[in-house]
């Protein structure tokens, strides 16, 4: 029960990593509460939980609205009194070389995956700041650190989400709040299964493709990355500070060949 009375908030964990965090960290003894864009897919996680005997509430919203946001945080005190855990996990894919991306498409990956990270902590941290403790784990991405084909507008975003991990981290050092950044590989989830669909035609050769990136055999599960996240979340991992954890069957640092 590493979460025991720890209560987490995490963002679009009505899919993929944020489900799989949500259900492992209410294992753990934490309440969650469960937020995704998708009400019926937020509610579906909640209720796992429920039906599993932890404690979970499902409140939904767009990280990227401010009053959104702002009534999440409001809502997850009401309900619970304080936040221990804000895992800022929502975030949407880009696929694209730099001239071939709309500026529409730009800006809507900038502001869900680094203006969906900014927000939340911003109505957060106050609380956090009050308690003098708090954990904040930031969704970047094995792309902010390698080039990939493809991937300009998604590359800048999880760069961005880093470098404000970093710069968070100094300044809420004093009070007592830990702020680190997850950097996942290539992981199962639907995010990835959409991308696989739309720029393949093949699948079997997608995923062989994808492979061919990382040292490991396997691709990456939901569950390799909530592990990540509940070591940040608990206190285990009291003495990281701003630190990139990479989960990513060492597609960063190895080299096949
Ligand atoms: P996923 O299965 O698509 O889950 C993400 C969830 O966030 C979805 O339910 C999505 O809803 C929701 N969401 C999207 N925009 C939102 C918004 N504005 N407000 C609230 N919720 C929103 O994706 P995943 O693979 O688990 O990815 C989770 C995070 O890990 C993302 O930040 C992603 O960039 C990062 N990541 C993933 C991989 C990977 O290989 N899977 C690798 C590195 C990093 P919709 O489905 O309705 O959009």
């Amino acid at each position: 029960m590493r979460l025991k009375n720890k209560v987490t908030v995490i963002t679009g964990s009505g899919s993929g990593i944020g489900k799989s965090s949500a259900l492992l960290f209410a294992k753990e003894g934490a309440s969650v509460v469960v937020n995704d864009i998708s009400i019926e897919k937020g509610e579906e996680t909640a209720s796992e939980i429920r039906a599993g005997g932890g404690v979970a509430v499902c409140i939904p919203g767009d990280v990227t609205n401010p009053d959104s946001v702002e009534k999440l945080v409001a809502d997850s005190i009401a309900q619970f009194g304080r936040i221990d855990v804000l895992f800022n996990n929502a975030g949407i894919s880009g696929v694209g070389a730099l001239h071939e991306i709309h500026p529409s498409d730009w800006d809507r990956i900038m502001n869900v995956n680094v203006r969906g990270v900014y927000l939340p902590s911003k109505y957060v941290l106050p609380h956090m700041m009050k308690q003098r403790s708090g954990s904040i784990i930031n969704m970047s991405s094995c792309v902010a650190e390698i080039g990939l084909a493809r991937r300009a507008s998604y590359a800048a975003s999880k760069g961005a989400v880093l470098a404000l991990t970093k710069s968070m981290q100094v300044d809420y050092a004093s009070f007592n709040i830990r702020i680190n950044a997850l950097l996942p590989g290539t992981i199962l989830t639907p995010f990835v299964e959409n991308y696989l669909k739309t720029s393949y035609a093949d699948n079997e050769a997608a995923i062989e493709s994808l492979k061919k990136r990382q040292l490991s055999e396997q691709l990456g599960l939901p569950e390799d990355v909530a592990a990540a996240a509940l070591f940040l979340a608990s206190d285990d991992s009291k003495f990281m500070m701003g630190s990139p954890v990479y989960i990513d069957g060492g597609v960063t640092f190895g080299k096949n060949a």
